[in-house]
């Protein structure tokens, strides 16, 4: 949160992000308006996301549970049918406050939070719908669960009632992305799991053609981060 943002390059990057997930979308032979803009605003303030809003833009995506308490309240306030997506990854001492702002929480990886989360919810009384989070290239700095161990997962989650509606990956930065988003689809399909979160800035035209409902777009909307 350095420069000062310039609203009209952000509403003009915004409007072309928009053209060019319609273009994807026809060309993959998809339905127009198929694909959910998540719009990623992390490390950007409220004066680079009005803008955002004010062109009708309802979804966004935040990494870190302080930082979006410290600037979507206000906004939700302001734009009620806003839809906040927690995208990075979730400490279980933080579940309760990703419970009370988030509509959809995208990094569940793993038995632990899953049981954070059912815990939350009920104390909460607020049910955000949840994605489980993949670690397609096995990279160990990376948060998410293996494939293989996504079965588990699910069916713990369906024991404590949580409301897993699909997938998200962040494919390893140095590879060809098309791979894991294909791998993705296909686990969706496995586990007839619907949503599928995946494709960021320089990526999301493959993404869509690989079947993404969901792209997260940052900094091609937004300009570089600091
Ligand atoms: C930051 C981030 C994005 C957006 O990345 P851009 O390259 O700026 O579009 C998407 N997904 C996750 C999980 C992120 O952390």
């Amino acid at each position: 949160m350095t420069e000062p943002p310039d609203p009209g390059a952000i509403s003009a990057r915004y409007q072309k992000v928009l053209g060019e997930i319609r273009v994807a979308e026809a060309s993959a032979g998809r339905a127009v308006g198929s694909v959910t803009l998540v719009a990623v605003s992390k490390t950007f303030g409220a004066e680079a996301i009005r803008p955002v809003l004010a062109a009708g833009q309802r979804v966004f995506g935040e990494n870190r549970v302080q930082e979006a308490m410290a600037k979507w309240p206000a906004l939700k306030a302001e734009y009620p049918h806003t839809e906040l997506h927690l995208i990075g990854p979730l400490q279980t001492n933080k579940a309760r406050e990703a419970v009370r702002l988030f509509d959809v929480i995208e990094t569940l990886d793993r038995p632990k939070l899953a049981h954070a989360l059912a815990a939350a919810i009920e104390k909460e009384g607020r049910t955000p719908r949840l994605l489980i989070e993949v670690n397609l290239g096995a990279e160990a700095q990376k948060s998410g669960i293996a494939p293989g161990e996504i079965g588990a997962l699910l069916d713990l989650a369906r024991a404590l009632n949580l409301s897993v509606q699909g997938l998200m990956c962040i494919p390893p930065q140095e590879d060809e992305p098309m791979r894991y988003f294909e791998e993705l689809e296909r686990l969706g399909a496995k586990y007839r799991l619907e949503k599928l979160s995946m494709g960021m800035s320089a990526d999301f035209r493959a993404a869509i053609a690989a079947g993404a409902t969901h792209v997260r777009i940052g900094s091609a909307i937004f300009g570089a981060r600091h």
